[in-house]
């Protein structure tokens, strides 16, 4: 309740209130006719006057005043003749009266406010104790909920335990929080020495890309799938197809990664395997081709050339008998000349017929080429730890051309860029791979890496047949890939590439069918 509710009391205890002043005052009055003692006749007024301001307020009590004040003057001079000398005497009183009056109205409102104020705390006391209670009741069924969840997280863990799979979790900060038993077994640390660990740096993680760029899928889609291979506690190796779920606390903050695991190492070696025995393969093809090839211009130039050494030794025989036979020795030249030049023109047949070989002329999509010679790299690429950024642009022209031997264009772009930049030790290994229409509307694709890259003295170079600076290489890789892309009508070159690498381009001419 306010100060203002308690100086404006409702109007029905007005009247009580004020008909108290009149009547404590009338009281008063008979009194003192009763007695009639000339010296007591204030304090009975007094009286009267406290009474009413106690229980009336300071309206009554000022009231009681001034009729107690006319009731001695009246009491004093019942004849109605005031003398002057009395003013004095009635001035005093009336003046003491209203103190008081006033007095005691302040008294009984201080008692008031100080009853409201105990009254306002008891409630107050009342309702907190009643909050304090609500609260409790609240926090025991918090907590009773949360024993339930950690009753049922127990529960999962436990099936967790039961599946071989390697299942774990670990916070935003790669610390292991949840080790199930396929994770003891398959990496061999117990659950107790793996908890609190960095998960990366316990298991060597080699990631097929950028971590960073794995973190960034997994915050924007929630997931990341991937091939990992890892460390184990004895230092062997395993390969595993692993699974990662972002879990997300009420306000979506991220708060750990539920990572799922599968062994799949013996898949992945005899994938290697097989792999290994394609490019064997390959390789071996390429020798035997090269071998063929070797022996028929080895047979066709020998001739040739043993005629040359022969009509050189007549030559010398003519010359050294004296007087020198000179028509001889000129008839020798001639013939050496007729030689060297046979010996050209069969390298030059050669030449035309690997140049010539008939073309399979496919409509085909360079798009899906791609696609096909990345399915077989894939492994190569991972393995040497290599990101592959493709940007193939849709609707492109399709291209008359023998779709196995474009096949073998990209696979040898690819796999220099891969070794060039498997020869570096650190930095990024980004292979980019662009297909799109020059601005002749023709076809352009584009292998860019960031290996140990070219000298710009050495940029043609690298296309002269048995140029290489690799130890096992044959240096006819790119020879016979500039081959193939003039044999279709385009043009392959390189050029460097900015800060480090090399970038490879060839274009094929665009037929009028286009990629629906
Ligand atoms: P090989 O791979 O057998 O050496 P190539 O004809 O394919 O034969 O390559 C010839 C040479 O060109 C390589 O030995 C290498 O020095 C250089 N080369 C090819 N591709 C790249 C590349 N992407 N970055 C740097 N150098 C390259």
């Amino acid at each position: 309740m306010s100060d203002s509710d308690i100086s404006t009391p409702p109007a029905s205890s007005f009247i009580l209130r004020y008909g108290l002043a009149v009547s404590s005052v009338a009281a008063a009055l008979f009194i003192t006719y009763l007695l009639r003692p000339d010296a007591l006749v204030s304090p009975i007024f007094f009286l009267a006057i406290i009474l009413s301001a106690w229980f009336g307020g300071i309206g009554p009590g000022l009231v009681a005043a001034l009729l107690a004040t006319m009731a001695i003057a009246y009491f004093l001079h019942p004849q109605h003749s005031l003398r002057f000398a009395d003013v004095p005497h009635l001035f005093v009183f009336f003046v003491s009266a209203l103190l008081v009056s006033s007095w005691s109205a302040t008294r009984k409102r201080a008692q008031n406010l100080l009853q409201q104020a105990r009254d306002e705390l008891e409630i107050k006391v009342q309702e907190r104790t009643a909050d304090l209670r609500q609260t409790n009741q609240q926090l025991q069924a918090e907590i009773a909920e949360r024993s339930r969840v950690e009753e049922a997280l127990r529960e999962k863990a436990g099936l967790l335990d039961l599946t071989h799979d390697t299942v774990f979790v670990r916070d935003m900060n790669d610390v292991i929080r949840y080790w199930n038993r396929g994770a003891e077994e398959l990496y061999g640390w117990k659950q107790a020495e793996a908890i609190g660990q960095v998960t990366h740096q316990l298991t060597q993680t080699m990631f097929p890309e950028q971590l960073k760029k794995i973190n960034d899928e997994l915050l924007n889609t929630g997931r990341w799938e991937g091939e990992l291979e890892h460390t184990r506690r004895d230092g062997s190796k395993v390969r595993v197809a692993s699974r990662w779920s972002l879990q997300r606390d009420e306000q979506g903050r991220p708060t750990a990664i539920l990572e799922t695991n599968n062994d799949i190492t013996e898949r992945k070696e005899a994938e290697d395997a097989l792999q290994k025995t394609q490019a064997e393969l390959m390789h071996v093809t390429r020798v035997t081709t090269m071998g063929e090839l070797t022996a028929s211009i080895a047979h066709e130039v020998n001739q040739p050339l043993a005629a040359v050494v022969t009509n050189g030794n007549a030559g010398l025989r003519w010359l050294a008998i004296q007087p020198p036979n000179l028509l001889e020795v000129r008839q020798a030249v001639e013939r050496i000349i007729n030689d060297g030049n046979r010996a050209s023109a069969i390298i030059g047949r050669i030449r035309a017929l690997v140049k010539k070989a008939p073309v399979r002329k496919d409509l085909v999509d360079i798009n899906d080429v791609i696609h096909e010679v990345i399915a077989l790299t894939g492994n190569e690429l991972q393995r040497n730890r290599v990101s592959l950024v493709t940007q193939l642009s849709d609707a492109l022209p399709l291209v008359l051309g023998d779709r196995i031997q474009l096949q073998q264009v990209i696979l040898n772009l690819i796999i220099n860029g891969v070794e060039a930049m498997s020869l570096l030790e650190e930095g990024p290994r980004e292979l980019l791979i662009k297909a799109a229409k020059d601005d002749s509307n023709d076809l352009l694709v584009a292998v860019r890496d960031s290996g140990i890259g070219i000298q710009s003295a050495n940029l043609e170079q690298l296309f002269d047949a048995f140029y290489t600076t690799k130890t096992d290489g044959m240096g006819m890789g790119l020879a016979i890939c500039r081959s193939i892309i003039e044999t279709h009508g385009g043009r392959l070159w390189a050029t460097a590439n900015s800060p480090c690498g090399a970038v490879f381009q060839f274009t094929l001419p665009a037929t009028d069918s286009r990629v629906s």
